[in-house]
């Protein structure tokens, strides 16, 4: 079988619905050569999922999905192969944390205007420092308490940009996210570029230091990828890619819907493993 490695997906530890070991497991069965766990601004899973994928001889990229902001506009930008036990990932991490219990505080202030009123300790089943609580895990209670149908309601009416309990939070810096990801011996990756509002932004944040693109994403048709992954190849940049499995919180991106060949996933995790011997 053709090998390929799936370079992202989300654990318990931020909005996937699946354990960081029940993630490896599933790529396993689906004959995937490796796995990267890119969670929300926490690498809190590699603390379970390292350990577990060594004593399954599984190859494990670190990675993560931080969230930025340009212009107003949510960035996602993934890191690969930086240090696990890299200070200014943490710190950024750390960061963020901060971030979202204000900005979370202040979702569910003013959800309050509207009657609806969520404990902040609902959010989340087992909460640990590790764990990132964002918009969607408020949409899960708004569906199970009936006030919503659907996830994509939730953000429509309430939780969307602009819309009613909508609060952007501290804004942080594509630049910012960069470096620290460099700092942490890491790749910077520009997540999904076709799902950026304003294209014309794609090419201006790409001049930030970025080492590449995830040129292969979800469902996406092969001429609405094609158009960044020639602008990535002119400039001789990584091309990553891989399905946004969440489990059950979207059931529509399966594990290993889109992956990178061995190519590719040998360069990022022999790098990581250079890293993690000289760290
Ligand atoms: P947060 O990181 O807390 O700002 O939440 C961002 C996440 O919410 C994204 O990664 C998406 O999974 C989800 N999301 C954002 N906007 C929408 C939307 N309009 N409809 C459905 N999901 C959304
Ligand atoms: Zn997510
Ligand atoms: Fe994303
Ligand atoms: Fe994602």
């Amino acid at each position: 079988m053709e090998f390929k490695a799936d370079l992202h997906c989300h654990s318990s530890f931020s909005d996937g619905s699946d354990s960081p070991e029940n993630l490896i497991e599933l790529a396993r069965e689906k004959g995937l050569g490796g796995l990267s766990i890119t969670d929300h601004d926490t690498i809190g899973a590699y603390e379970q999922a390292m350990p577990y994928a060594r004593s399954k001889n599984f190859p494990l990229l670190p990675g993560i999905e931080f969230s930025a902001m340009y212009k107003g506009e949510p960035i996602h930008i993934l890191g690969y192969g930086y240090s696990l036990k890299s200070e200014a990932i943490l710190q950024l991490c750390e960061k963020h944390r901060l971030r979202r219990m204000d900005r979370n505080r202040k979702i569910l202030q003013r959800l309050k205007g509207y009657g609806i009123s969520i404990d902040e300790g609902e959010l989340l089943e087992t909460p640990t420092a590790r764990k990132t609580i964002g918009r969607p895990h408020i949409a899960l209670v708004l569906m199970k308490r009936g006030i919503v149908e659907s996830f994509k309601e939730a953000f429509d009416l309430y939780l969307g940009e602009g819309k009613k309990a909508y609060e952007p939070g501290l804004s942080i810096s594509v630049e910012e996210t960069v470096k620290a990801i460099h700092q942490g011996r890491g790749k910077a990756i520009l997540a999904h570029p076709q799902l950026i509002k304003h294209q014309g932004y794609v090419k201006e944040v790409l001049k930030m230091g970025f080492d590449g693109l995830e040129g292969y994403y979800a469902k996406l048709q092969a001429d609405q990828e094609a158009r960044w992954i020639q602008y990535a190849q002119k400039h001789q940049w990584l091309i990553t890619g891989g399905s946004d499995y969440h489990g059950t919180v979207k059931p529509l991106n399966t594990l290993g819907s889109s992956w990178v060949g061995e190519e590719t996933f040998n360069l990022l995790y022999q790098h990581y493993l250079h890293v993690s011997s000289s760290a």
